[in-house]
């Protein structure tokens, strides 16, 4: 059954339903690009006050100590590593994903003597191919790129490492991370997994897969913020080896000692360049700590609930719609994607409506599932609007198909 008072059901059997609380909203708002860029949390604004007023405004440089500020881009990835099947000292938040994975990128390639591919898929995430790209300028890296069906048979001795995004941008698809792995290793080659539209939807356990590397997003399903810090993992057994390029002072072992020389930190920590970003590390604790509270297999069970709600619905009422992504929610992320002609439109059609999803070039209709604050209720309505708008054509409305800069 797929009415309203189903949805309202699944609600009150809902044990997540209390974290929509946590979460701050604009009225009228039905929220379903949470993958894109997450939600407030209500203690948001006040914690990022206190670092500005009390910790800033009187500590002055005394924070640095007395407020451990200095040790935050651990305290702040240690608490992500739950997440993603990680140990506390293997983790760290800083920087954006794009720099981590220039410096991972860099970083495998040394350990690789005499390999240069790095292999990926067509249709990447464009930031992951670009810094392939970039460090291809330096002569450092070869890209190529196979299809995803055709990833185990292009992995051969010549690849030094595989960049994959586990969960696709566009499609929602997921890799298989273990198997992946293994094949990857088999052939000699490391890996490194974006976990951008992974972190906090769907279960990772990166050491499980015998992970090597692996970056993600601070912005999306941890709700830290806009342009919130990233997160850069590497497994243990390479922290002793771990060169990376971008050796600025806060990644030297004894930044304060002011020498000449180079010296990397131990482990992660050598993934530090600059002064880490405190005010962004403050907002990003706060929903990181929402999400380490509620776990990951919690996250990943309503997602697929969630999203699974919203493609009954959706067949039901719109048969001919076409879903881009699996049908199998145990194969995709906690979110759907639609192909549709008009999409952009729609999208904006909805957006007039309150309900907030995206737009992927060309065609397709992106919904986000995010579980800590959505209701059953909200994707029903969703749905339901999805549904009569397309079937009364509100979208033709010309205001509709005005481009604006960041879809
Ligand atoms: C959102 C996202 C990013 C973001 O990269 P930034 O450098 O933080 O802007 C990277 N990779 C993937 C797969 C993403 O979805």
């Amino acid at each position: 059954m797929t009415d309203l008072a189903e949805a309202r059901r699944l609600d009150d059997a809902d044990p997540l339903a209390h974290f929509r609380s946590r979460f701050t909203w604009p009225d009228g708002v039905i929220y379903l690009d949470g993958n894109s860029l997450g939600a407030l949390p209500v203690a948001t604004p006040g914690r990022v006050e206190k670092v500005i007023r009390e910790e800033w405004g009187i500590g002055l440089i005394r924070s640095w100590n007395d407020a451990d500020w200095i040790s935050m881009p651990q305290r702040v990835g240690s608490k992500i590593a739950p997440l993603i099947g990680a140990e506390p000292d293997e983790v760290i938040a800083a920087d954006s994903v794009s720099v981590n994975l220039f410096k991972l990128i860099a970083a495998a390639l040394a350990m690789q003597p005499g390999r240069t591919v790095v292999l990926s898929e067509p249709g990447n995430f464009p930031t992951d191919l670009y810094m392939i790209q970039g460090l291809e300028g330096q002569g450092l890296a070869d890209q190529k790129t196979a299809a995803a069906d055709d990833l185990e048979a292009a992995l051969g001795d010549d690849v030094a490492l595989l960049l994959l995004t586990h969960v696709h941008y566009k499609s929602g698809r997921m890799h298989e991370m273990a198997r992946l792995t293994k094949a990857a290793h088999d052939v000699g080659a490391l890996v490194l997994w974006d976990l951008s539209h992974s972190v906090g939807a769907v279960e990772v356990d990166l050491n499980g897969c015998d992970a090597d590397f692996a970056v993600g997003c601070g912005y999306k399903y941890l709700n830290g913020g806009p342009g919130a810090p990233a997160f850069a993992y590497v497994a243990k057994r390479h922290h002793d080896a771990l060169q990376q390029p971008l050796s600025g002072w806060m990644g030297h072992a004894a930044p304060f000692a002011f020498s000449d020389d180079y010296t990397p930190a131990p482990g992660v920590d050598r993934l530090l360049a600059g002064t880490p970003h405190i005010l962004g590390l403050a907002a990003l604790e706060v929903g990181v700590d929402i999400a380490a509270e509620i776990g990951t297999a919690a996250l990943a069970e309503k997602s697929r609930r969630m999203s699974e709600f919203f493609r009954a619905v959706v067949t039901e009422k719109l048969p001919d719609l076409e879903l881009v992504s699996p049908t199998d929610p145990a194969v995709r992320g906690s979110q759907l994607s639609f192909r549709h002609e008009h999409a952009y439109p729609i999208c904006q059609a909805l957006i007039a409506r309150g309900i907030i999803g995206d737009f992927r070039e060309p065609d397709i209709l992106r919904f986000g599932f995010a579980p800590s604050y959505l209701s059953f209720e909200d994707v029903f309505k969703a749905a339901t609007a999805l549904a009569e708008l397309i079937e009364r054509g509100e979208w033709q409305r010309p205001e509709f198909s005005e481009r604006s800069k960041v879809t």
